[in-house]
């Protein structure tokens, strides 16, 4: 039943008050008051059931306290069967879908759907545009004139020009819903806003229609919805049993998923951002859910991303401030926009926007997990008052997912027309930032980051560039060679050289001074890769390729996310930041595809592939598994080139099929004339099980992404599948266990939960839950662990020559649980390393292991174990005093004095051998007599990789405490049995961004069997 309602009066009373806090042109009583329309036909239906599924009176707004009418559109009941926000009701992705192409069909000229890609497991993602006939009938000529002010190089940085469009274009606001699974409120509440905004006659929601095309995409993670819409049906039907957690969301990953808007591995990412870029978005908006009531998280706190345009920090306060003063009026609580988020991280999705010139934002709304209406209580700091948050949320109180859906709507809906009242100021913000984005070589610089063309590395240098790529940068790549100027290194502070005479030593650093400050120059070859920071997406090229600080004094102390991110450091190529402006005019082209270079070159029967620890190496041994490959074990000189340690020989294959493997798989290879002398092992396509538990998959998934990519093939199984198998060794090779990701304690993922009280919790496809396993796995109880079964199976698999990888928590696993001897853990004190680039160096580049990798490696870690190591097993290393140590016990004389005992002559110390924090300390004569504990030097850890020393530790992030694990072990392999345990404290293989370390685990898959290749003779 519909009826013809009134204006609701005390609303516009409210708004009377509304002083804008944006500073905008027109302002207050001038704009349209937030009400339904005079002559607006109702749905009394629906809108009384909004009435009976909000719980109370003040968890909803003039705005959406009612449904408007219209004669042949349909509602979102047509499909849900119920209203938005219904209790019980979860719509799957392909409903949503039904419904836009519903609204579609009986709205053609306000509403499109498209199509913007699709997932992992193949599912559609939608965006569904909503405006006016006219906006919509003008979106390709819109969309060009809102590309000249994205891009003001085609107008020539013309401002006159720039105003002319900026006064007649209309701006997209582009929304994007359930990102992540378990926040389940967004796809109600965005079709129904679709729906008000292709019907709603009211002045205030017809200037939105008429002002701004809105774009929405419902769902984001779609594979995720899918499966928790499943895990909600099976707790509707087995209302008293427990349910199992989403353990996966999409194919790879869960909550991260929203951490890859850096390197854009993910096909949501890479979806949104194509929609973004092709659409000329001036706002991104993402809808979350965990904080009551909204939290318009956009604001947040410091300290915000170095590499935004400041007018965008004032975008965000204004929209902030005025998104929370609109629906304060409304007598909403629980809205605010300060808050525990730094801005610092461009990972999130939403944070497209904000390295590519617009604005973006993200609502923190409250969810309960699903369409249950429930009874909830606050924590004292989420109910509380403070300075930002002067109408709290209730401590407690029943919640309904049509609240949740009250305040999305009407948060996105002030949003909206708070946008369109100020357009043509965001439309000129947006070509300013644009604008600037392209002056940044003559403003704060840098001119532009050099790739040069000589980097050994050239196929992970191609990696990077196609990230770049994906990102919309621009690449150039030079024609001949060039030459840029470096300024002078900064001197030193002066005050530390005021004192003292000028003795030799100083007049040593102060020629060494003289020559930093003097400018320096580097040429660069014919094929350097060049990215332009005069382009409109310098800003996302620069934030990536630039390095990050964190300072440890930071008044933010709980950063949000990773704190470094250099992506060239990451990636192991060298990437050069320069601020010469000549180099803007060096001779180049633009590159618009950037190909993996591979294939074969030169004349001969024998094929070389040079080691630069290089991932695709891996994917050519796999795709050509039956080809025979040995690694040498010494660097050799050949045809005039000189090959790495761990070059790749191969024989068994005819040169047209290496050729168009190589080509394929990125990998570049050397005919020779003969064989070269050296020494190799096999190089072996290892049978590779991979282990996941059923606590967390986050941060394994990107391990299974990596491999996928690579094209290592693996037998994916959980912990309880380990114990099931009855000769791990006879199947596998290589078992790899990736982190948990919450450094999980070994006891965990041993016992698992609880399983002596409360319901088993399966993961499997039913007809109930159909889309739960997807191409992942499957159990039917996800509570057991690993279990002393599984332990024991892993302990047969090494002992009888299996190699066993783990990293961060799973080393902790394997240490604690007996698996090596010689490796213990230390317990941090001050240390904290928040996502951050730390610089390591290779201890033992024989280890096949260490093989293509040049002294210096940045690496990612995040808090990880500190590792040390022991020759006496079960004993954990001790500070020692004595010859090798910088302390000495008290006593006489100077720090460098010997201390004597009185009444007698002076007796000889004798010599220790002095230990490096990670190395062995030697045994001594004492330790050895009848000590069954003496590990065998063939027994022995071999440190690989150890982290830098304190000074030179950090290379991007943050970095405190640094002493506790500077020098110690970074990668270590440890003989057990007949195999090999190989311990990581840093995560080698993360988000995509890490490359340059990956290698490290895909060299112990090829040469599993000779691991012990260049081990010292006096070892193994
Ligand atoms: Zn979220």
């Amino acid at each position: 039943m519909m009826h013809w309602a009134r204006v609701a009066k005390c609303v516009c009373t409210a708004t009377l008050l509304a002083a804008v806090l944006g500073g905008t042109a027109r302002a207050g009583q001038s704009e349209t008051q937030p009400a339904r329309g005079a002559n607006q036909p109702v749905d009394e239906a629906y809108t009384a059931k909004i009435k009976k599924y909000t719980t109370e009176p003040y968890f909803t707004s003039p705005l959406v306290d009612y449904l408007p009418a219209s004669k042949n559109v349909p509602t979102p009941e047509v499909v849900l069967g119920d209203v938005s926000g219904a209790p019980g009701i979860l719509p799957y992705a392909e409903d949503v879908y039904k419904y836009m192409r519903l609204l579609e069909k009986a709205s053609p000229s306000r509403v499109k759907v498209f199509t913007i890609g699709h997932t992992e497991e193949g599912r559609e993602m939608i965006a569904v545009a909503v405006s006016s006939e006219a906006n919509l009938k003008n979106l390709e000529s819109n969309r060009a004139e809102l590309a000249k002010l994205a891009d003001p190089r085609t107008i020539k940085l013309n401002d006159a020009e720039a105003d002319k469009i900026v006064a007649r274009a209309t701006p997209i606001y582009y929304i994007t819903g359930t990102i992540h699974s378990p926040e389940t409120g967004a796809p109600t509440a965005l079709m129904e806003l679709a729906y008000r905004l292709a019907v709603d006659e009211s002045p205030y929601v017809k200037e939105i229609r008429d002002g701004v095309v809105t774009l929405i995409t419902p769902v984001v993670e779609v594979d995720g919805r899918d499966r928790m819409v499943d895990i909600y049906k099976w707790h509707l039907s087995h209302p008293n049993d427990f349910y199992p957690s989403l353990i996966y969301w999409g194919k790879y990953v869960a909550h991260d998923n929203n951490r890859d808007a850096m390197g854009v591995t993910l096909k949501l990412t890479e979806n949104v951002l194509n929609t973004y870029a092709t659409w000329k978005v001036q706002v991104l908006h993402d809808l979350h859910e965990s904080v009551p009531y909204l939290y318009d998280n956009t604001v947040g706190d410091g300290p915000y991303n170095a590499w935004i345009d400041p007018i965008l920090a004032d975008e965000w306060q204004m929209i902030g401030a005025r998104n929370v003063a609109d629906m304060t009026k409304f007598g909403m609580p629980g809205v605010f926009t300060h808050g525990d988020f730094d801005t610092w991280s461009p990972g999130y999705l939403m944070f497209i926007a904000a390295m590519h010139n617009g604005i973006s934002r993200l609502y923190e709304t409250f969810g309960n997990g699903g369409a249950d209406t429930k009874e909830r209580t606050l924590d004292p700091e989420e109910y509380a008052r403070t300075w930002y948050k002067q109408n709290p949320p209730l401590p407690k109180t029943l919640w309904s997912q049509r609240d949740n859906n009250n305040y999305e709507e009407t948060g996105l809906l002030t949003s909206l027309h708070y946008f369109n009242e100020n357009k043509r100021m965001f439309l000129k913000d947006f070509y300013i930032k644009s604008k600037r984005s392209v002056q940044k070589p003559g403003a704060e610089g840098p001119a532009a980051y050099v790739l040069p063309g000589d980097d050994p590395r050239s196929e992970l240098q191609a990696e990077l560039l196609q990230v770049m790529d994906k990102q919309k940068v621009e690449i150039s790549r030079a024609t001949s060679a060039f030459t840029v100027t470096f300024p002078p290194k900064k001197k030193e502070d002066d005050t530390k050289h005021a004192h003292g005479a000028a003795k030799a030593a100083d007049k040593d650093k102060a020629d060494k001074d003289k020559k930093d400050t003097e400018p320096t120059t580097r040429e660069f070859p014919a094929g350097s890769y060049i990215i332009r920071m005069d382009q409109p997406y310098s800003r996302i090229a620069d934030a990536l390729l630039d390095h990050q600080y964190w300072s440890p004094d930071d008044p933010q102390k709980t950063p949000y996310d990773d704190t470094g991110w250099t992506f060239g450091e990451l990636f192991g190529v060298q990437v050069v930041r320069v601020t010469d402006a000549k180099v803007l005019s060096a001779a180049m082209e633009r590159v618009n595809a950037v190909k993996l270079p591979g294939g074969v070159k030169g004349d001969g029967a024998v094929f070389a592939i040079n080691n630069n620890a290089q991932p695709t190496l891996a994917t050519l041994r796999y795709k050509l598994k039956d080809a025979t490959m040995d690694a040498a074990e010494e660097p050799f000189e050949a045809a005039g080139t000189k090959f790495n340690r761990g070059t790749i020989l191969v024989k068994g294959v005819n040169r047209a099929d290496l050729d168009k493997a190589a080509g394929e798989a990125g990998v570049e290879v050397v005919a020779l004339g003969s064989a070269p002398d050296v020494k190799t092992h096999p190089l072996r396509a290892a049978r590779v099980a991979f282990v996941h538990t059923w606590l967390s998959t986050q941060t394994e998934g990107w391990w299974r992404l990596a491999l996928d990519n690579i094209g290592v093939p693996y037998d994916y199984m959980s912990t309880q599948a380990v114990g099931k198998i009855d000769d791990l060794r006879a199947k596998y090779d290589v078992i790899l266990f990736p982190p948990v990701g919450f450094n999980a304690p070994a006891s965990l993922i041993i016992s698992g939960l609880p399983t002596s009280w409360g319901n088993p919790l399966p993961w499997k496809n039913t007809t109930e839950t159909p889309n739960l396993v997807g191409k992942n796995d499957s159990t039917d109880d996800m509570r057991p662990g690993l279990g002393w079964e599984g332990l024991a199976k892993l302990q047969e698999f090494v002992a009888k020559g299996g190699v066993l990888l783990t990293a961060t928590d799973t080393s902790n696993f394997a240490i604690s649980s007996g698996f090596e001897n010689g490796v213990t853990l230390n317990q941090a004190q001050k240390l904290n390393i928040v996502g951050s680039v730390l610089s390591a160096r290779l201890v033992d580049s024989a280890s096949p292991i260490a093989y293509g990798y040049s002294d210096k490696v940045s690496v990612y870690c995040d808090n990880g174990p500190i590792f040390s190591l022991t020759a006496i097993a079960g004993e954990r290393r001790r500070r020692r005093l004595g010859s090798h140590s910088k302390e000495r016990p008290t006593g006489r004389g100077t720090i460098d004095d010997p201390d004597f005992a009185v009444g007698r002559p002076a007796t000889e110390v004798p010599e220790e051998k002095s230990t490096e924090t990670w190395e062995i300390p030697e045994v001594t004569d004492e330790q050895k007599v009848n000590n069954p504990r003496v590990i065998p030097d063939a027994e022995l850890p071999r440190v690989i990789l150890r982290y830098a020393d304190s000074k030179d530790l950090l290379v991007s992030g943050l970095l405190e405490g640094g002493d506790e694990i500077a020098q110690h072990p970074a990668v270590v392999d440890v003989p057990s049995g007949a195999g090999h345990v190989i311990l990581f404290s840093i995560n080698p293989v993360y988000r995509g961004e890490t490359r340059g370390t990956y290698s490290f685990v895909l060299n112990t898959i090829m040469n599993w069997d000779s691991l012990n290749a260049g081990r010292k003779p006096a070892e193994k």
